[in-house]
């Protein structure tokens, strides 16, 4: 069976050899020695700005739109997976869609001043596939407006722009760690922020406000990664640059095989250091892209439906269309990318994706 992602678990004795340190020191949550060093490597790694490791990639969204959007109107790309909007629906504030641009799959930033109003408070735009937003842009718009951007960047580990971590960009820029993802630890997430201030702020909100354990800074819950997470984080690490190496590779068999004639590939956006995280294609119809999947599931192959519906026709976000988003959703299907692919399975999976669109 190929899926379209496949965890990559290190050898069982790296993890061992994190779990002995956890037995020694008897910590297995809260600001343990783990934690503290899949931090500071991460930041390292990534030379990233400071951040806040969390159980899982929703919550940092969460804490973000709770300090910074206020129960406003966010604007947002109707163009992620369901968690981007659910995070802004579930913290009282309201989705306000703006559409994509057809060929980055992002948000379109020439539409985002039209959508703004006196209740908005933020803009929440997602680096779909790793590809970025239009920063610069949409930096700009926000000074103008006063308002405050955070970045779904759940797809974006290791990913530079300009020769920066994506990571730089925003007030706050979010990240998964969850198994399907390119960098996991089981379940785990985190948020990234350069002002200090804010970092403060957001690292207390993780923690149930704490200032010490009978004083508190204010409103707070628990977004904490706990050891056992950041073990697997810390033996996953030392794999991530041959793994993207070896994603790389499974990318340019497809695109040097696949004939686009038929379908079209996203354009990731210039200056960027990809990376590989999700391989989608974009079907000229919905019926091309069932066939292509009936025929890939009778191998046991699953390509993934990534990312279907359109988020603005989900029955609790009420709002206008979004046609190039729309039609995307209908039409985007992300071929199997994963570490141990070979010449063979891409080569299954290539010939019958060719084969059904030529015989349209
Ligand atoms: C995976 C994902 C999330 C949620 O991350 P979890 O770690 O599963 O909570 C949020 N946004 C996007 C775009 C994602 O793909």
């Amino acid at each position: 069976m190929i899926n379209v992602t496949k965890t990559f678990l290190p050898p069982l004795e790296e993890y061992q050899k994190y779990l002995e340190q956890i037995w020694d020191s008897k910590q297995i949550a809260n600001g343990g020695k783990l934690w503290y060093e899949l931090q500071s490597k991460l930041k390292e790694y990534l030379d990233s700005p400071d951040l806040i490791l969390t159980a899982n990639g929703t919550l940092p969204l969460q804490i973000a739109l709770k300090v910074l959007a206020g129960n406003g109107e966010v604007i947002t790309t109707p163009f992620s997976y369901v968690a981007t909007t659910a995070a802004i629906v579930w913290e009282n504030c309201k989705p306000v869609f703006v559409d994509i641009h057809p060929d980055f799959l992002t948000i379109d930033e020439t539409k985002i001043e039209a959508a703004i109003t006196e209740r908005t408070t933020a803009i929440l735009a997602t680096h779909v596939f790793g590809n970025p937003c239009n920063v610069e842009e949409i930096d700009r718009i926000a000074k103008k407006h006063g308002l405050k951007v955070i970045y779904d960047a759940a797809h974006c580990f290791g990913v530079k722009y300009k020769d920066q971590s994506i990571f730089n960009f925003g007030d706050v820029s979010t990240c998964s760690f969850h198994a399907t993802k390119i960098f996991h630890t089981g379940e785990g997430g985190a948020m990234f922020c350069k002002d200090p201030q804010l970092f403060k702020k957001l690292f207390y909100s993780h923690n149930f406000g704490h200032k010490s354990p009978t004083e508190f800074y204010g409103l707070g819950i628990n977004a904490k990664m706990n050891e056992l997470q950041a073990a697997m984080g810390l033996a996953v690490l030392p794999f991530f640059a041959k793994l993207l190496g070896k994603r790389r590779n499974v990318v340019e068999l497809y695109e040097k095989r696949l004939n686009f004639s038929r379908m079209r590939k996203i354009s990731i956006r210039d200056k960027t250091f990809w990376n590989f995280s999700y391989y989608p294609i974009i079907l000229n119809s919905e019926k091309d892209l069932q066939k292509i999947q009936r025929a890939l599931n009778d191998q046991n192959i699953f390509p993934r439906r990534y990312f279907c519906p359109s988020l603005n026709t989900l029955s609790y976000a009420h709002t206008s269309n979004m046609p190039f988003s729309e039609s995307v959703a209908k039409s985007v299907l992300c071929l199997p990318l994963a570490h141990d692919m070979d010449n063979k399975n891409i080569g299954v999976i290539v010939e019958n994706i060719n084969n059904i669109l030529l015989s349209n």
